[in-house]
């Protein structure tokens, strides 16, 4: 499903990770745990192309980092749900446009859009929110949104960078039972966080990363 080999990203300034190796098969639950600055987010970026690695190869089911052309990219994009911590939802349409807007620019038909929104919105918890403008819900209940848009493509991987980092302990452990359920249902997840200690409470295989580095 995923394979990382021996990929460097170096940034202009010299920072990046190093020698990265990694295999996820599909339906794993991966937490990505190190400290800030460790390269969690490069790792990810590279997951999904975002960038490319100047050394070794990623592999995301029949995309490979060696291959790939730049308008291929929004095609991997689309088979990926990504979550990030600030949300990054558009605050001047509804919970129900946001969770629709890539089924919309992919040109799905309304109706299936409606059927997809809903059950996304069922699936985290905010059916009854659809209508409700995203600056009127809690932080955790915007993140849950970011969630239904992630997975309204029914996306094979889910990636997740931070996703908690700015909810309070009561949410962030909410928001990991949402990503558990999603993961049950069959999605790989692919979760970064600094959260050492909270990971512990969750099922799934940890990866420490520090310095760019994975740490055996
Ligand atoms: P993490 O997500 O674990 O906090 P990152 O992957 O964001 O770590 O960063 C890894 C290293 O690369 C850090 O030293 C960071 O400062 C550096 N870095 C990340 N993004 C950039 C960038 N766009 N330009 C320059 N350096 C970067
Ligand atoms: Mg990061």
């Amino acid at each position: 499903m995923i394979e990382m080999q021996n990929v460097r990203v170096t940034y202009a300034n010299g920072e990046g990770i190093d020698q990265i190796t990694l295999k996820i098969a599909a339906g794993e639950f991966v937490f990505l745990v190190g400290p800030s600055g460790a390269g969690k987010s490069t790792v990810l970026k590279t997951i999904y192309m975002d960038v490319l690695p100047s050394e070794g190869h990623v592999r995301v089911g029949e995309y490979n980092s060696l291959f790939i052309k730049r308008h291929d990219v929004p095609y991997l994009r689309r088979k990926l749900g990504i979550v990030f911590q600030d949300f990054r939802l558009f605050m001047d349409r509804d919970i129900f446009e946001n969770v629709a807007f890539t089924l919309k620019v992919i040109g799905t038909r309304k109706k299936e859009i409606k059927r997809r929104v809903l059950r996304a919105l069922a699936d985290v918890g905010l059916s009854h929110k659809a209508r409700v403008m995203p600056d009127e819900v809690s932080g955790g209940e915007q993140q849950r949104v970011a969630i239904a848009r992630a997975i309204v493509n029914e996306p094979f991987l889910l990636l997740a960078d931070e996703p908690t980092g700015n909810l309070d302990p009561v949410t962030a452990a909410s928001i990991m039972d949402v990503l558990e359920r999603i993961n049950t249902r069959g999605t790989t997840i692919v979760m970064a966080t600094h959260n050492d200690e909270m990971v512990r409470r969750y099922r799934g295989r940890v990866v420490h990363i520090n310095n760019g580095q994975i740490i055996p």
